[in-house]
This record gives C-alpha cells, structure tokens and sequence, in this order.
C-alpha cells in the first residue's frame, strides 16, 4: 500500500477525493497532506445532498496535532458546488475529516496561529 493509499483509509475519505501527496519531516515531526478532488466529478450539495457539479475551489489548511503521533497538515482544495435545486445556490461542500471526533480543525488564516506548545506540563 502506497503512503496516499494508507492517508485516504485512515482519513476515510471518499472516491471523489484523493490524496495526492504526503511529505513527512523528521526534524519537526510534521506530517503534510495534500488533498485534491477529481476534476469532473459532481459531489453532494451540503443542503439536499442532490449530486452538484462542482463551480470553484477554496484552498484551505486543517489540523491534527495527535494524528499517528505526528503533527499533520491537511493542504486541500474544498468545491463549491453550484446546485441545481432552487434555494441551495453555491455551496461550499463538506469535507469527510470535518466529521466529529475526527481530531482535525480547519486553519483560519484570518487568525495569527500560534505554534503548538509541546511537552506541555503542568506546573
Ligand atoms: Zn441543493
């Protein structure tokens, strides 16, 4: 099994997403994920679950800082699906490691991250 093959099982993400790479550094203990969809593909409005061609893209980060005890980065390309249902519009769709207790929070870039505190202890 291929290191994107394993990515995909555990992340259990569907067949119209992939992982397209995966670089892992030794000296930070960083994981990076990079996550893309299949040109083409039409996904599920996020209002109707209708099947939606896909309009645009978003890219964003998420993190894991517990993910195989590494430090993970998802770098993905999120659809805007364009629905053909009157009501829904252009919706963003819903990525399947937002789901709860998958331990991934998306990155706000608008926010100033600060690094993750290690061997944190309290004093
Ligand atoms: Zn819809």
């Amino acid at each position: 099994m291929k290191p994107e093959e394993l990515i995909d099982h555990i992340l259990g993400i569907a067949p119209a997403w992939k992982v397209t790479g995966v670089t892992f550094s030794r000296e930070s203990d960083r994981l990076d994920i990079t996550i893309d969809f299949q040109r083409g593909a039409s996904l599920p409005c996020p209002v109707c679950g209708a099947s939606a061609p896909v309009h645009d893209t978003s890219e964003e980060e998420w993190r894991n800082l517990n993910f195989i005890q590494y430090e993970a980065y998802l770098h993905v390309k999120v659809p805007h699906v364009k629905c053909p249902n009157d009501g829904c519009g252009l919706k963003q769709v819903q990525v399947p490691w937002a789901r709860a207790g998958s331990g991934f929070t998306r990155i706000d870039k608008n926010v100033p991250q600060n690094p993750p505190i290690k061997n944190a202890s309290c004093a």
